[in-house]
């Protein structure tokens, strides 16, 4: 997590990281600082605890004319949320400046020799640590800046992305990175370096992403240099940069998450779009066009996530199962890579992650990798690390997803693991052309049924007030929805501080029925499929013990309206589609909750976006 940003050029620089920093703000908001080299010469670094907002005010009153700078805003790792802990940090000396995104796991045993050596320390962070040893570097061995960090990093053990100023060169920044993401953005005689390219993309479209291991050095005036950490120069890679500015902004909304659970008509008609082609006939993914083979060979498909794409990876197992008749196991990501698998070449592991960027996930792709499995990324972010460090891939294409707690990422993941289902079941011939040809069809209205459901808008905002006090929430659901209801679950919980959480609905009765009383309200997901008589039952043991029930049931619905209390009505859709229309009536719940309890949606306490840290 953390935002890096960077500028050096004869524009606005304070200006500029600032308003980088704003764009970054999703990665962390524990703190936040800017490193400028001023006009006296001198690094001047303005840091406080907080958000962005906190740090315009800090510098309100401050010189701040500069033309380099470099900018954070922190998600902490190491050390608490502090005005001391906030980064850039800085050598004894003052000479150096550095921000950091990751964390640098032999810190301690760095920082115990650097002590040996008279090093004094400020903060608790390990980013300090590098700071200090950089410059240690620099002044024992009387070299450059540049061969000062190279060195220094032969000798991390960690992940980082890092931007380095020095007071003696103020017209250039180092950069480098291993396993944090990093791009440089390339203006006319000005360059800016961001953990994503949102900072900068109304000043340039040409960008280079930096790989692991690799050392930018950004000069006022001179092309820029990429070298390795063994010191080759490395080829420069400029990608044409295809986000826009108004993705980046709220567009008349109150927040990102409601502009963002607004804009999955038109997100799911972007992740569609070329996919599902002739009428809904036949389904056109490039990565399985590619390597069919694999597919059609595949004895076993592993699914590795985090978080809420972990949902989408529990219900591609679902999807994939029912549609291509191979086994999938959906793991934690984080578990993954500690628990010893058991992956062979004849394994497909495909690795979900909005960012493209979640540590975990990253570190299980290597596993897989190294056991002989074929690795499929699914992303949002182009350009990220998933998608380079995978086999083959499918992009969501939801656009840039700002609010924190996901929304139109989770439903486009679920699009493209129905679609990649469609598209296997097709090659390997387990679902037959009528069956995918009216699935098909039913994936182009999606868009057009997700318009409709969104228009329980306002009904949902009326009934988010009799929940608002509520201190605990459950949630059930059977087949397709129960990840349904471990998502709604999630969103509760992550921007409204509830405690709820999703079940299985027959699982209920082996313990959370104990639960259940009037204080604590029941969501039940449930529209008309195969499980529908089954979890009419489990409607009916939750009423028998009092509880309050909010169902999600289809248009028409005669049987569970009469049972629960609340009902909201959503279009009736194939079995395999319906997560996609019943996860949004749970994300404007969660939204309304959230708001009429004040809290901040776009930002929840403790969270970030792009988990970049163990
Ligand atoms: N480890 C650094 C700190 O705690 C950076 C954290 C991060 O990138 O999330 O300040």
């Amino acid at each position: 997590m953390c935002g890096i940003v960077g500028y050096l050029g004869d524009g606005n620089v304070y200006d500029i990281l600032i308003k980088g920093l704003h764009r970054l703000e999703y990665r962390g908001y524990d703190s936040a600082g800017v490193a400028l080299v001023g006009n006296d010469g001198k690094i001047n670094i303005f840091k406080t605890k907080g958000k962005v907002s906190n740090l315009e005010a800090f510098c309100a009153d401050k010189n701040l004319e500069s033309k380099v700078g470099i900018a954070h805003t922190r998600w902490a790792t190491h050390g608490e949320p502090s005005d001391t802990n906030a980064h850039p940090h800085f050598s004894e000396d003052g000479n150096i400046a550095i921000v950091h995104n990751g964390t640098i796991e032999n810190y301690k045993l760095l920082k115990d020799a650097l002590e040996q050596h008279g090093c004094k320390f400020h903060s608790e962070t390990d980013t300090e640590v590098l700071a200090q040893l950089i410059e240690y570097i620099r002044v024992t061995n009387n070299c450059s800046l540049l061969s000062a960090v190279r060195q220094a990093l032969h000798q991390v053990v960690g992940a980082y992305a890092i931007a380095v100023l020095e007071k003696n060169n103020p017209d250039t920044i180092i950069a480098a990175r291993q396993s944090s993401p990093l791009v440089i953005g390339i203006g006319e005689n000005e360059y800016f370096l961001a953990s994503d390219a949102s900072p900068f993309v109304e000043y340039t479209k040409s960008c280079v992403y930096l790989k692991d291991g690799e050392i930018a050095e950004i000069r006022r005036g001179e092309p820029l240099k990429i070298t390795n950490l063994a010191n080759e120069e490395a080829e420069i890679d400029v990608t044409k940069l295809e986000m826009s500015i108004s993705q980046l902004e709220k567009g008349g909304y109150p927040h990102f998450m409601l502009k963002e659970i607004f804009e999955q008509p038109s997100t799911l008609r972007d992740c569609i779009r070329g996919r599902v082609v002739a009428d809904g006939t036949h389904i056109n993914i490039n990565g399985v066009n590619d390597n069919k083979e694999v597919f059609l060979n595949a004895k076993r498909i592993v699914i590795v996530a985090c978080g809420t794409s972990w949902h989408a990876g529990l219900l591609g197992k679902y999807l994939l199962q029912d549609m291509c008749r191979i086994p999938v196991v959906v793991e934690y990501a984080s578990e993954f890579r500690y628990s010893n698998p058991v992956i062979t070449p004849d394994d497909v592991v495909i690795a979900i992650s909005q960012s493209g960027e979640t540590a975990d996930t990253l570190a299980a792709i290597q596993i897989a990798k190294k056991a002989g499995a074929f690795v499929f990324g699914i992303s949002n972010v182009v350009g990220s690390s998933i998608p380079r460090e995978t086999y083959s891939g499918c992009y969501i294409h939801v656009g840039p997803e700002i609010g924190v707690a996901s929304t139109k990422a989770f439903t486009g993941q679920v699009m493209v693991l129905t679609l990649l289902s469609l598209a296997i079941a097709q090659l390997r011939g387990t679902m037959d052309e009528e069956t995918i040809a009216k699935v098909g069809k039913s994936i182009l209205k999606i868009p057009s049924y997700v318009k409709k459901v969104l228009k329980l808008n306002e009904q949902i905002e009326r009934l988010s007030l009799i929940f608002t006090y509520a201190r605990n929430f459950l949630y059930l659901g059977r087949g397709y929805s129960y990840p349904v209801a471990l998502e709604g679950a999630l969103k509760l919980k992550e921007i409204s501080y509830i405690h709820a959480e999703g079940y299985p609905a027959a699982e209920m009765k082996h313990g959370p029925i104990a639960l259940i009383d009037q204080e604590m309200p029941t969501v039940i997901i449930a529209p008309q499929d195969h499980l529908y008589d089954k979890i009419v039952s489990n409607v009916q043991q939750v009423k028998a013990r009092g509880g309050k029930i909010v169902a999600i049931v289809n248009e028409g619905d005669t049987v569970i309206r009469n049972l629960a209390d609340h009902v909201l009505e959503v279009p009736e859709m194939p079995e395999c589609l319906t997560p996609i229309i019943t996860s949004i009536p749970l994300q404007l719940l969660s939204y309304y909750i959230a708001i009429n309890k004040g809290k901040d949606v776009d930002m929840p306490r403790n969270l970030a976006k792009s988990v970049t840290v163990e």
